[in-house]
């Protein structure tokens, strides 16, 4: 290793094979984004939000595999997925930066073309500086509070804003305006909603008066991008959608109703996480299986020894609970997941060795484990347990 590599601990090549691994569908993410695209209105850009490591799936994978579905705007939530996307993307594709970006990286998005959330009246005079002194257009978007009260300028900021994006144009384009809806996925957030709406157009009509547009307007999430027309706008930041997860049952029922069916599935799972079986052992009846006494057999049992554990992302909530599939068929976990391993029940499911593949979540022959079966027994979120999966996991572009 060199002296460099130290210093900043650089993965080094691997020769050696991971507890785990992960694959990413091609298909699955072409159907999600044909559908996306079909429900978005002419002229609504799709941005693809890759934010949290691509919620779980992997930034590197992920950008080469919407750049081949020709999604050419990804949102992230901090330049420093920014500067990973960056590394990954086509030349086509622009990167917009909705959160966090550190006063000493301004430079580096300027210079880079990076599009970025300006939320703070105070930001906007520091980002001139950087532009003029680069000779390089900043492009921002201008993030305005509607209801959320978290980033978003309010009112009377916004005004000065916008006379300051005037006298400075020609070094700061007034690329987007923008604010974020905090809880479109759900019917009983409705009123609130509606309201963030309103205020939002409150801001659009400031921008009429002063004669002072911003080149595109966005609002939408997934939530919204899949039932709300009226938030489109000129761009849609979608997130969960992408990797094929409604975003709420309240959103997968509005869609039934807009196209009269009982059921449907117009969106696939991308991601499937596989590992293998690293021992079995046949278990007495009545002793107790891994740490404690949390499981006792209460038959002689078989019993699978899986080297995945909480360090890896699987839920510690999947204690005694949950299943995976071997040689197709569901085995039960016994016992707490470990940091490193856990165990499963064989007992009805013959002739399994060391070797044998395990799908911790995804489809083997006729069963499948889905991310909502993980996150009806631990209270975890989607969006939670796929955002926590280590990036050391391995991941696999398939067809
Ligand atoms: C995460 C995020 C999105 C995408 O949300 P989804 O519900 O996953 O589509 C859009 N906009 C902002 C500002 C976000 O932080």
């Amino acid at each position: 290793m060199t002296k460099r590599q130290v210093a900043h601990f650089e993965p080094f090549t691997r020769n050696v094979k991971h507890t785990s691994r992960i694959e990413l569908s091609q298909s699955a993410l072409k159907k999600n984004i044909n559908f996306i695209r079909k429900k978005l209105s002419d002229g609504t850009r799709l941005s693809c939000v890759v934010k949290a490591n691509a919620y779980g799936h992997g930034i590197p994978q992920m950008v080469t595999m919407l750049d081949k579905v020709g999604v050419d705007h990804i949102s992230v939530a901090s330049a420093f997925e920014a500067e990973e996307v960056l590394e990954f993307k086509s030349d086509r594709m622009d990167i917009m930066i909705m959160g966090i970006l550190y006063d000493q990286d301004i430079e580096w998005a300027i210079a880079h073309n990076i599009e970025f959330y300006v939320f703070n009246y105070d930001r906007l005079q520091l980002v001139l500086e950087k532009a003029k002194k680069l000779k390089r257009q900043a492009k921002v978007h201008i993030e305005v509070e509607t209801g959320t009260n978290r980033t978003g300028m309010t009112e009377e900021f916004f005004k000065k804003a916008l006379t300051f994006l005037k006298r400075n144009k020609a070094h700061i384009v007034f690329k987007g305006l923008c604010t974020h809806l905090g809880g479109a996925e759900s019917l009983s957030n409705t009123f609130r909603t509606e309201q963030q709406k309103e205020r939002y157009k409150g801001y659009l009509a400031e921008c009429k008066k002063r004669r002072y547009m911003p080149e595109i307007k966005h609002i939408a999430c997934s939530a919204s991008a899949l039932v709300m027309p009226e938030t489109h706008y000129d761009m849609a930041r979608v997130g969960v959608a992408t990797y094929g997860f409604w975003p709420s049952p309240d959103v997968y029922y509005q869609h039934l109703q807009q196209v009269n069916k009982m059921r449907d599935a117009p969106m696939s799972r991308i991601i499937s996480w596989k590992t293998d079986v690293m021992d079995t052992k046949h278990v007495p009846k009545g002793d107790f299986i891994g740490y404690g006494t949390a499981y006792q057999a209460t038959h002689d049992m078989d019993v699978a020894v899986i080297p995945v554990g909480y360090c890896n992302g699987y839920p510690r909530g999947q204690s005694n609970r949950g299943y995976v599939l071997i040689k197709g068929r569901k085995a039960r976990i016994t016992g707490l997941i470990n940091m490193n391993l856990f165990m499963v029940d064989i007992s009805d499911i013959p002739n399994v060795k060391a070797g044998d593949e395990v799908v911790l979540l995804g489809k083997q022959k006729n069963n499948t484990i889905k991310v909502s079966s993980f996150t009806n027994y631990t209270q975890l979120l989607n969006n939670e347990m796929l955002s926590r999966m280590p990036t050391a996991i391995p991941r696999k572009i398939v067809r």
